[in-house]
């Protein structure tokens, strides 16, 4: 039981005039100090902290909820592909923040904007008070994004962008049913932790909402249908069955990522989205494409549907939107989207002017040549990574589209069991790979339903040598791991 005890630890807020001291570190500033013991502590402490990395993960311990991960890299400072610690240790970002920072970290013209809005005003409820910012970014989002898709919701995170779009879904079908894909993510709320597949997620954490089947992904390395051959893309009929056998005929709506992010960047065969589109429709569904991670050219197009060439129903977005501001969006056609009326939906925060002056300039920077530095530097990268999988047993698979690359590792000894696809993953090894890129001043992401995918995801400025530098670092660390 949690004691209601006061907090021993607990301080006034500090007076103004303290206040204003308390980041001035000159020897005569003791104004105000006796008027308030409390401030002055406060003034101390913050006078003595030149924090190290240490102090900042202790104070995480102690004061932020223990979820985070032990991979970590304190940032003090960061720009463009690079980020810097409080040790003064510098690292190349080749994780964007997990695929956030697109244009570079602290892009000059987006934190312009975003100081240009902040002079303005910084909030005023965007569907309260209607602003020229935000009605900017809607009419820029119908613009730049696939189709007809024309009106937007903003919100927050990517999480509220899934949750918001099925709620459009249902309200416009008049339907329920939601289909997602095994492992696919979609976000931790629990409407959005329903259609993620993955249990890992769902541990202690359920009942989530109801009506959410899944249908199995377009994972080709470990897929039991085609069996490492030739693709007949039987997976996306697979949803048919699915949905004759575990639904009641009530879909409203089909989810899927265009290329799979947390599940371990699985590139679907070609025809694959098209066809889970025409399956969806033929049952009455729409069909909400989650662009949160593979959005704002991640995958050397602009949205990584403009690959399938398949237009979603609603579009659901976040992440790289506006270079670290956090801004979510979901979109969809005005027929679709004028089924929500007055009060069906709304966020406080949504649409912050702030956030979405950052995203107006964002998609600016994006089309001054970075999609198309993503789509170069990715083919480039393609190619390299492939080299690994001939030089090293433990690379099992290595795919992506633009800056979203996977590398899948295995144990080549197992995988021997007729029944077996492919080598059973090496979690373990991907972990003290991810290590020892740390130790190099790398920092990667690392990934997939089985933990076992080392995931390239810089930001989309990254130049060649950079790359290279970041290739050879994954090789070094395989040389190590193995020998
Ligand atoms: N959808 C996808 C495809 C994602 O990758 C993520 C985050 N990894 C989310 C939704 C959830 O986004 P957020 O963390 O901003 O809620």
């Amino acid at each position: 039981m949690i004691s209601d005890e006061p907090n021993p630890n607990r301080r006034p807020i500090a007076s103004a005039l303290v206040r204003q001291n308390i980041y001035d570190t000159s020897e005569n500033s003791t104004q105000g100090r006796e008027s308030d013991s409390a401030a002055f502590h406060i003034i101390m402490s913050k006078q003595s902290m030149k924090p190290r990395n240490d102090d900042v993960v202790s104070r995480y311990d102690d004061y932020v909820m223990p979820i985070w991960k032990t991979l970590n890299v304190p940032i003090k400072h960061a720009s463009n592909c690079v980020v810097e610690d409080y040790n003064g240790n510098e690292y190349l970002d080749v994780f964007s923040g997990i695929s956030v920072t697109n244009v570079g970290h602290n892009n000059e013209a987006v934190v312009e904007a975003a100081k240009s809005q902040l002079d303005k005003f910084v909030h005023g409820c965007s569907y309260v008070h209607p602003n020229q910012t935000v009605a900017e970014l809607g009419e820029r989002l119908a613009e730049v994004t696939p189709g007809k898709l024309a009106k937007s919701f903003f919100c927050n995170s990517g999480t509220e962008a899934v949750e918001g779009a099925i709620k459009l879904a249902r309200k416009h079908t008049g339907s329920k049913e939601v289909i997602a894909l095994e492992m696919g993510f979609h976000g931790r709320t629990l409407g959005s932790l329903s259609l993620t597949g993955n249990s890992a997620y769902k541990k202690e954490m359920a009942p989530t909402i109801n009506d959410v089947a899944h249908v199995a992904p377009p994972y080709a390395y470990r897929c039991q249908m085609c069996d490492g051959g030739f693709c007949s893309c039987a997976c996306a009929e697979e949803l048919e069955r699915v949905i004759g056998t575990h639904t009641s005929g009530d879909l409203a709506a089909v989810i899927v990522e265009p290329v799979m992010g947390e599940g371990g960047i699985i590139v679907p065969p070609e025809g694959w989205l098209q066809r889970v589109k025409e399956i969806t429709h033929n049952h009455g569904g729409l069909l909400i494409v989650d662009e949160v991670q593979t959005g704002y050219g991640r995958t050397g197009e602009l949205f990584a549907v403009d690959h399938f060439d398949t237009v979603p129903d609603i579009m659901s977005q976040a992440k790289g939107i506006a270079n670290g501001l956090p801004l979510g969006a979901f979109t969809a056609p005005a027929e679709i989207a004028n089924s929500f009326e007055p009060g069906d939906h709304l966020s406080t925060f949504g649409g912050n002017p702030v956030a979405c002056a950052a995203a107006l300039a964002t998609i600016d920077e994006l089309q001054d040549g970075i999609v198309e530095n993503a789509r170069d530097q990715g083919v480039w990268l393609g190619e390299q990574l492939a080299t690994l999988e001939d030089e090293f047993d433990v690379v099992g698979d290595t795919r992506g589209l633009g800056l979203m690359y996977g590398v899948e590792l295995v144990d080549p000894k197992s995988g021997t069991d007729p029944m077996d696809v492919a080598p059973d993953p090496d979690p373990t090894l991907a972990k003290h790979i991810g290590e020892r890129l740390r130790d190099q001043g790398i920092v990667m992401g690392i990934g997939g339903y089985h933990k076992n995918v080392i995931r390239f995801q810089p930001p989309l400025t990254i130049k060649r040598d950079q790359l290279q530098r970041a290739v050879s670092g994954l090789r070094t660390a395989l040389e190590v791991e193995i020998a």
